[in-house]
């Protein structure tokens, strides 16, 4: 056995063959793969080798697309046949939700390419004959699904791999990691050690275990998952003989399970509600290639109703039961990306769609380890995205809830309550008991909106306005007319200090930096001059800098500061999590309820928009930066968290008289909607520029060297590409969620990235991105909301304070 390598990627299942293939692609050639048994031995040799496109995600979506599309060119490098079979796909719904659902799928993927399209029932039976029609309001039919077998695939990356260069060593276990203080790795495996510069986590069954040779805990866990092969239908062979082609992949959301072709049969898996997981500590090292014993009871209540959606199966022999072990991440998403606090360790574990995804994921980490940057957004699958509150005992919950939801609808306004409350604040029970509907923020629970005293405090699911209208109304009209309160713990926090903190900020950061006690906002670009953070920093004197951001990319953000540190130790930055929450004023009446909880000058002249005050506000040491989400004056107020409730307590007893109300998470979205403002992760994403996203004021080019300023010059040289529009759609009674397309003159050429009620305007508001091209006066748009293409006019002005007067007050 060879002992060295570049990389050394654990696991030869689909995932890990797959990323050894694309890092050969991208010419790194000195790779080498470590497999303990024999490829495919862990969870891929027994999938039913389903493929498909589609995931709530679109840019996962798009990546599952890029796998689906590989694997021509695969066979044809290899001479190893993936066993394609691209026999079309169908999703059946049997209610109307479910048919609003599919009419969502349909216009996310329009934008992306994909040429799915809605069908009638009758149309569907034509790919699969078995259907009972009445159980069917319509279909969703996408013409790139299939299957493939899993075996002869892996290989074919496999082989493909080795063809380029790299090594694969089979029966070779590695059984420990020991960081080099280069930053390289030994591998210690059964046969000897291996030393690289870079470890791949594609452990599969095992990726907590090999997560654990590094003390991490990866939030990865694996579920049993039965699916039955049946005897011959003698339909199915008539329909082959006469269509001359195979069934399609069926979708029956109502039965929660999968159906398919094999053989002369079917192949039928389950999510059934009552999952399993499998081995939910440890994976033990003996598990080979073996199979559970199947629980055909389990998924006894779907096949009761496949029976009757396709009555022909109910009398059908069984020829065999697979249940088989396979792993997932809380979201169901995989888990890709460099390890925050681990030089050179990769994970591309957690992936429970190895044949849709598996190409994807390994495209995403080969180019990420090659450039420094995975070439696409893939923040719905880096592994950045949970912190170390996704426990094992979280992840277990999570894992059970989204299994036993796959094939569940997720409304745009629904909350799932697994694992749930995990991180409360100290006014957690105080909001409860005022009627918030809470939601989950990164693991912290975050009011939504506060339900009026008698009313459920609850949100009823739907694709539609729901019973949170009048309440979320209320209480933006509050905050517009006289003054509000909400909660503004989940955002992340961090202090910068040390003698460099000033000078790696500039460096970092795209804006310059505050005067002390001032106020700056700033994107944070990535080399490609790509935004990949909106940041919030404040001067605190004395070489002290306070900076906030998305507490969803704590993690994503901690890991670029580590990669960018000055190996001096002269810049420290630490996260402060749950050491500092706070409390956000917001409205015209915000100043008068500041000034009676403090003695210091809060007046316009003494403390201005933009400035950062250190002060006593109710007897409590904050820090208040005057600024708010909300586009009106007011204030964010900063507490260690044993003085929060005194804070809170403070302020509504002191605003009684001035109108002051609760106002949550909704109501803030809506409220900043009104002012066009944007947020990380809708309308900021590692996808958009600055220029295209209409940050260019916050972007100094002409100040010295900062990560992303040669690219950010060259996309203001060339122009923005596209560009971030406001619109105001007429919309009837729903508002657009998010993702849907935007036509312009008839063709679909954008996409929305967030919007909603602005209840105040009294309109229906929505955030996109057009081609720049596209751009000019009278510009015809519609937005497609549940199917519906819906009008849309482009606002160059914010519906609200244009000029910006309300926040300057
Ligand atoms: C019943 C069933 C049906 C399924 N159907 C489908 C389907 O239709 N479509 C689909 O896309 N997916 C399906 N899947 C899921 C699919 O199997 C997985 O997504 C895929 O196998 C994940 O591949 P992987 O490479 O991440 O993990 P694995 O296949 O588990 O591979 C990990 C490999 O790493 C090796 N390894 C671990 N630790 C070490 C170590 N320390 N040293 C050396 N080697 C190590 C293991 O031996 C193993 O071979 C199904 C799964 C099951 C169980």
């Amino acid at each position: 056995m060879r002992t060295t390598a570049r990389v050394v990627v654990i696991g030869g299942g689909v995932v890990g063959c797959s990323v050894l293939y694309h890092l050969t692609k991208k010419g790194w050639k000195d790779v080498m793969l470590l497999e303990r048994d024999q490829l495919t031995s862990g969870s891929t040799w027994h999938a039913a080798g389903g493929f498909h496109t589609l995931n709530g995600d679109p840019n996962v979506a798009m990546l599952q697309s890029y796998t689906v599309g590989l694997y021509k060119e695969l066979e044809e490098i290899s001479g190893q046949s993936c066993g394609l079979h691209l026999s079309a796909g169908i999703m059946l719904a049997d209610t109307p939700e479910r048919m609003e659902f599919l009419k969502t799928t349909v216009a996310k993927g329009r934008y992306l390419g994909m040429h799915t399209e809605i069908i009638s029932v009758q149309e569907a039976k034509k790919y699969f004959p078995l259907i009972d029609e009445k159980h069917f309001i319509g279909a969703l039919l996408d013409p790139n699904e299939g299957h493939l077998d899993p075996s002869g695939t892996t290989y074919a990356y496999a082989k493909a791999a080795k063809l380029a260069g790299a090594t694969i060593e089979v029966q070779t276990k590695v059984e420990s990691l020991r960081q080099k203080p280069d930053g390289g790795w030994l591998v210690h495996t059964n046969k000897g050690v291996v030393e690289c510069e870079h470890v791949v986590n594609a452990g599969g069954l095992w990726a907590r275990e090999v997560g654990r040779m590094v003390g991490i805990e990866l939030p990865v866990l694996a579920m049993e998952h039965m699916y039955l092969v049946t005897e011959e239908i003698p339909e199915i062979v008539a329909y082959n003989k006469e269509a001359g082609k195979e069934i399609g992949h069926v979708i029956d959301f109502g039965a929660e399970c999968y159906l398919r072709q094999e053989g002369k049969g079917i192949v039928l898996g389950a999510y059934e509600k009552a999952c399993v997981p499998w081995s939910p500590r440890n994976t033990p090292w003996t598990f080979g290639q073996e199979l559970l014993a199947p629980d055909i009871d389990r998924i006894a209540p779907s096949l009761e109703v496949a029976f009757r959606h396709f009555p022909r199966l109910e009398h059908v022999g069984i020829k065999r039961i697979i249940n088989g072990p396979f792993t997932f991440a809380p979201d169901g998403n995989p888990l890709v990306g460099p390890v925050q606090g681990r030089t050179n360790f990769w994970s591309a574990c957690g992936v429970m769609a190895g044949f849709s995804q598996g190409g994807g994921v390994g495209l995403a980490l080969s180019n990420w380890m090659v450039d420094g940057d995975p070439g696409f957004d893939i923040w719905g699958m880096d592994v950045a995205r949970y912190g170390d509150w996704a426990t094992r005992s979280y992840t277990n919950a999570k894992v059970r809830e989204n299994y036993s939801r796959r094939f569940s609808i997720r409304f745009p306004n629904e909350e799932l309550p697994a694992g749930r409350p995990l991180q409360t604040t100290p006014l957690y029970d105080t909001f409860l008991a005022q009627g918030a509907v809470m939601g989950d923020s990164w693991g912290m629970e975050t009011p939504l909106w506060f339900a009026p005293a008698g009313e459920k405090a609850e949100d009823l699911v739907s694709f539609h306005r729901s019973n949170d209208f009048a309440a979320v109304k209320a209480e933006c009209l509050a905050v517009r007319e006289a003054v509000g309160v909400t909660e503004i713990a989940n955002f992340a926090k961090y202090d910068i200090t040390g003698a460099g903190a000033e000078r790696w900020l500039l460096h970092l950061m795209a804006n310059t930096m505050p005067a002390p006690g001032r106020i700056m906002l700033t994107p944070m670009l990535n080399h490609q001059g790509k935004i990949i953070g909106d940041f919030t920093l404040a001067n605190a004197g004395d070489g002290r800098y306070m900076m906030w951001g998305s507490s969803q990319a704590q993690v994503y953000h901690m890991r670029w500061f580590e990669q960018h540190l000055p190996k001096d130790g002269s810049v420290r930055v630490a996260p402060l999590g749950m050491k500092r929450i706070g409390l956000s004023l917001a409205g015209p009446r915000s100043r008068e309820l500041l000034q009676r909880l403090t003695d210091d000058d809060v007046s316009g002249e003494a403390f201005r928009f933009m400035d950062y005050r250190e002060m006593e506000v109710a007897t409590v040491r904050a820090k208040v930066n005057r600024i708010t989400y909300t586009g009106d004056l007011g204030y964010e107020i900063w507490v260690a968290p044993e003085y929060q409730l005194r804070l809170y307590r403070s302020i509504m007893a002191a605003g009684a008289d001035l109108g002051i109300r609760n106002f949550g998470m909704r109501a803030l979205l809506c409220l900043r909607l009104e002012k066009n403002f944007g947020t990380w992760y809708r309308e900021f994403r590692p996808i958009y520029g600055p220029f295209e996203a209409g940050l260019e004021r916050f972007v100094k080019l002409d100040k010295t060297d900062f990560i992303g300023k040669a690219a950010a010059l060259q996309e203001k040289a060339e122009g923005p590409k596209r560009t971030r529009i406001f619109m105001v759609v007429d919309a009837l009674d729903s508002d657009v969620m998010g993702d849907e397309p935007i036509w312009v003159d008839g063709k679909v050429q954008g996409w929305v990235t967030s919007g909603g009620y602005g209840h105040y305007v009294q309109q229906s508001l929505a955030q996109g991105y057009i081609p720049t091209a596209l751009l000019r006066d009278g510009v015809q748009l519609e937005v497609e909301i549940l199917g519906e293409r819906r009008p849309a006019r482009l606002q160059m002005q914010p519906p609200l304070d244009p000029q910006a007067l309300r926040m300057r007050m």
